[in-house]
């Protein structure tokens, strides 16, 4: 915030309203790029998406992040651009052409509802419970059998408190054993269990439209409605 405070203070008014002109085209440009490669976009690319300019790309990577449109580290990199990742968080998403860092397991499930070309992916983890690898196959058309349940310990309305170690705690466990386990054992509360077809489903509209111009943020009621509509409710799915 006080970067974008002082950014707006040393550029005149006329510049800036013309400099958040490219913010969406930035935008476009860090989803694209890992859609396509996997990869959060190279300086080229951010300068490109500004009309040649990697200043103006940075200033708006600033506003993106301070609107929830995507994630900085402390170097200006995008980390998160939500499904996807360029740290690791417990999951790897393998496409026939592309492999990425999957997010967590909300995000690793939405990836191949997202890339055009890359229609069922192999999303693989270990159970954070007892260490056992899981991998199953995650597609477009209905959801993965398997007695795996995924686990979101963080409550809705806190999950941008620390939305990288809410993502990071967002796992697949073998079973809801494996989650009472862990919970005991890490000192965390439990929180929202969810089986393999809720996951999917949650995960298969949730970021429709993030590659496209103009994609719009849901207000709270809008995502508490979108949850409903995927059976998951209570104080713990209230945005
Ligand atoms: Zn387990
Ligand atoms: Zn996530």
């Amino acid at each position: 915030m006080s970067e974008l405070a002082s950014a707006a203070t040393r550029v005149p008014a006329a510049r800036e309203s013309l400099d958040t002109a490219w913010d969406e085209d930035v935008r476009v440009a860090v989803y694209r790029a890992f859609a396509v490669h996997g990869r959060p976009p190279t300086a080229p690319e951010l300068a490109d998406a500004a009309h040649g300019s990697l200043a103006v790309a940075k200033q708006a990577l600033h506003r993106l992040d301070a609107a929830r449109q995507l994630v900085l580290d402390e170097c200006e990199h995008v980390a998160l651009a939500h499904p996807f990742a360029a740290i690791p968080l417990g999951f790897s998403v393998m496409g026939a052409r592309t492999l990425w860092w999957g997010g967590c397991a909300w995000d690793s499930f939405a990836i191949p509802h997202l890339v055009p070309d890359e229609p069922e992916v192999l999303v693989s983890t270990r159970c954070p419970g007892c260490g056992e690898p899981s991998a199953l196959v995650v597609g477009r058309e209905g959801p993965p059998s398997g007695a795996q349940v995924a686990h979101f310990p963080v409550p809705v309305a806190r999950m941008w408190d620390d939305v990288r170690r809410t993502c990071s705690l967002q796992r697949l466990f073998c079973d809801e054993s494996c989650v009472d386990g862990w919970a005991g054992e890490s000192g965390t509360a439990k929180g929202s269990v969810l089986d393999l077809d809720t996951l999917w489903h949650l995960a298969s509209g949730w970021y429709a439209g993030r590659l496209d111009h103009g994609y719009r943020r849901r207000e709270p009621a809008e995502a508490a409605d979108y949850f409903r509509g995927v059976g998951l409710t209570g104080a713990f799915w209230d945005a």
